[in-house]
């Protein structure tokens, strides 16, 4: 067989230099073939007793992406046809059989009898880095931009190629478990810290460094495979082992409300292949792998957070035909709050910014909060200082329009109120190119409206950020009704640009995001004027898998924020578009207690100078009816927290505000953290099936109102039995 993703040279000492470089791909990634081809190269290496020992690196910048989650869809597939027609037995032994393969291979090779080195020359993740695990040395190019990590947990599954046993079999348990249940990608000073990686080299030495270790005799077994090892931690029953687990069990529980059954497998994968010798421990891993492969959170996630966000990432919504847009300099109006962190994040990736503001003082502040937040991450050692003074020196901060005239992109970024924006659009189109794309950065006002006082309405679209900018990893762009598609391209090029996520929604009152989640905070201050404990109505949000619970999120985007946009929606569209309880509930808050939230230090919380915040004893006044806890049915407060957001979702896709469904999945969780365990807003319907859904809705809606009321296009999927997924799949076709 001849490999193309490998290529193998044996030295004059006859150690075997593997080199994965698979062709046509920017990184390494493990599929069929490739795991083929290496299991061969582990025979060629075993049998040839001319070889001493391999070597594996990559001929690419980085080591290892981790494995084509595409071969698990089409896994998914074949188990669904065996099922069919086999039988589920048959199924589960085929998902088991092809799942445990990469575990079995590394396994082999690393009990082959021959020494292996991993030489990571950069970024490895998954089962790039169980792979790493395996060897019986690893070596790494000291590099501060590499990365290595298991990171399978963030899309519902959990290293199945021996990482959680090898891993718990290298460091304390608890450490362990911790690694394994973040899933973040650490540094290689950290990693060598944790011993999980042996030796940090420069580059130039790597493979030289490897090679030695086998040279100077390097045994090739690793040590859970030597007579006599003994556990990190001890065994799992032990005083250690009882002062470890039972905690851990508690953490996993207040980190997950037992939401991620692939959090919950890591926990029981390690508890009890530790109790195993390897080979068993390994079995017992690819069984709880099969599992998880199975469960609906698995297959959601990973289709939102890995498959449809890479698609967007790419430009599935780009309109096609239009040139790529490039940035040479790009133009922020208002240096404030969201001017100064956007022209951070464009100054970050490498594109030049004029950041203007109303005078020289106020561009100056917004520029030095670039400075801030670049000193931060020199302070962390994730920048240098020369990276520093080149981030700087890309901004120009100034109070004089002109200086836009060369910009290929202008985002306006000024208070939010209409004389303004239309003030800042006129000055700036009388000094802009005519191919210059012009967009705000409004949360409210309709984009429309303020492209008609914009010359060419055709060049206008709303680039939507979320606060803080330099965090939030979404962007929506929104399309007036006469945006063009080349603003609209540009607009896609930009967020790609700042290596954001993008996506698209059509003109509508709060876009998407915020029309979900002002859904999310009201339903919060109506369960507190139903008489549901404060301090219930924030746990039960995180059990339903919220990041925050409603009453935390309104002090964190501001009560008074909340009460303008409800005063503006009731001046714009009569008393009937606002709920009467929670208007009383805001005007008592911001008016009369002038409790705005975190940023005046008194909302829900208070926020004490030292130590955590606590909910606002106050509430208890202004909480008329009091419900016994006893007596609450929790499992509907979850449903009710989350269907609201669901519901929005629908109406954005019935009212075609959303028009591709992993735009509305996607955008929830990065916008909003909307319970990722369930793939996004529309997942959730999906996931419990329309028709249920739609039953729930009906009673809730008895119960408490017609905000519970499933649009039309839900009622009509209940009776079809549709899904999302199903009726607006996603692809080519919808695309642009
Ligand atoms: P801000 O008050 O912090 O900043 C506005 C800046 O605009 C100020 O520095 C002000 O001096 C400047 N400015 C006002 N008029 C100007 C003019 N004519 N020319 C130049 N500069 C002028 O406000 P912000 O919170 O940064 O909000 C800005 C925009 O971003 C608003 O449209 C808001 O709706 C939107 N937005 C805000 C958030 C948020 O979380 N704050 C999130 C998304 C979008």
């Amino acid at each position: 067989m001849s490999n193309i993703h490998f290529k193998l040279d044996i030295d004059a000492d006859g150690i075997a230099l593997v080199t994965w470089d698979s062709p046509g791909r920017s990184m390494n990634v493990i599929d069929p073939k490739v795991m083929e081809e290496l299991a061969g190269i582990v025979e060629t290496v075993a049998a040839d007793a001319a070889i001493k020992g391999a070597v594996i690196t990559s001929g690419k910048d980085t080591f290892c992406a981790g494995a084509d989650l595409t071969m698990l869809e089409t896994l998914s597939r074949e188990f669904t046809e065996v099922v069919r027609r086999q039988g589920e037995e048959k199924g589960t032994q085929l998902l088991y059989d092809e799942s445990s393969r990469l575990s079995k291979l590394y396994r082999r090779l690393e009990t082959s009898g021959k020494p292996w080195v991993a030489a990571i020359n950069g970024m490895t993740l998954g089962g790039g880095f169980e792979l790493c695990l395996a060897c019986h040395h690893r070596v790494a190019a000291d590099n501060p931009k590499s990365r290595i990590g298991l990171p399978e947990i963030k899309i519902g599954l959990f290293p199945g190629a021996g990482g959680t046993q090898r891993i718990a079999r290298m460091m304390m348990p608890g450490d362990a478990l911790q690694f394994l249940l973040k899933g973040d990608q650490i540094r290689l000073s950290q990693a060598k810290g944790m011993k999980i990686i042996d030796a940090l080299v420069p580059a130039d030495g790597l493979i030289e460094a490897a090679k030695k270790w086998i040279r100077d005799g390097g045994k090739p077994s690793n040590p859970w495979d030597v007579e006599g090892f003994r556990l990190p931690g001890g065994p799992v029953y032990s005083k250690g082992g009882m002062m470890t687990f039972p905690p851990a069990n508690a953490i996993y529980r207040r980190e997950t409300y037992d939401n991620y059954p692939a959090a919950r497998a890591i926990m029981q994968v390690v508890y009890e292949g530790l109790q195993l010798p390897m080979d068993l421990a390994l079995r017992v891993e690819s069984r709880w792998f099969t599992k998880i492969l199975r469960t609906p959170e698995a297959a959601a996630m990973i289709r939102s957070l890995f498959v449809s966000m890479q698609e967007l990432n790419k430009g599935a919504r780009r309109p096609q035909g239009v040139p790529p847009a490039s940035f040479k300099k790009v133009g922020i109006i208002g240096a404030g709050f969201m001017g100064a962190s956007i022209g951070y994040v464009t100054a970050l990736a490498g594109i030049d910014v004029v950041l203007i503001d109303r005078d020289q003082e106020a561009a100056d502040k917004g520029k030095a909060h670039s400075r801030k937040l670049i000193t931060e991450q020199v302070n962390r050692g994730r920048a240098t200082s020369a990276e520093r003074e080149a981030l700087m020196a890309r901004i120009a901060a100034s109070s004089d329009y002109t200086a836009l005239g060369d910009c290929d992109l202008v985002i306006e970024a000024v208070f939010e109120d209409r004389k303004v924006k239309s003030e800042t659009i006129k000055k700036a189109q009388a000094v802009l190119g005519k191919n210059a794309i012009f967009a705000s950065n409004t949360s409210t006002l309709p984009i429309t409206s303020l492209a008609g006082e914009f010359n060419d309405p055709a060049r206008f679209v709303g680039i939507h950020f979320f606060s803080p900018v330099e965090r939030m990893m979404l962007v929506e762009i929104i399309r007036g009704k006469q945006t063009g598609d080349k603003a609209l391209a540009t607009a896609l090029d930009f967020v790609r640009a700042i290596r954001k996520t993008p996506i698209v929604v059509n003109d509508s009152r709060g876009f998407f995001a915020n029309r979900c989640v002002l859904n999310y905070i009201q339903e919060g201050h109506l369960m507190f004027m139903e008489g549901v404990p404060a301090a219930m109505i924030e746990n039960v949000a995180r059990m339903a898998g919220m990041p925050v619970g409603p009453l935390s999120l309104n002090d964190e985007v501001a009560l008074d924020l909340g009460w303008r946009i409800l005063k503006a929606t009731e001046a714009d569209l009569g008393p009937k578009a606002v709920n009467a309880q929670q208007k009383w509930l805001l005007q008592e808050m911001v008016e009369k207690r002038g409790r705005n939230g975190r940023k005046n230090g008194k909302g829900f919380y208070d926020y004490p100078q030292s130590g955590p915040k606590r909910l606002w004893p106050g509430l208890a006044e202004l909480q008329k009816k009091r419900l016994d806890p006893d007596k609450i049915d929790i499992a509907e407060l979850k449903h009710r927290l989350l269907s609201v957001q669901s519901l929005e979702a629908a109406r954005c896709v019935a009212e075609g505000v959303i028009t591709d469904v992993r735009e509305a999945d996607v955008g929830s969780i990065l916008g909003f953290g909307f319970a990722p365990f369930s793939g996004g807003t529309l997942s959730y319907i999906d996931m419990m099936g329309s028709k249920r859904f739609v039953k729930l809705c009906k009673q809730l809606e008895k119960a408490h109102g017609p905000r519970f009321r499933a649009p039309k296009l839900l009622t009509e999927m209940a009776e079809k039995g549709d899904t999302f997924y199903g009726r607006f799949a996603p692809g080519p076709a919808r695309a642009a």
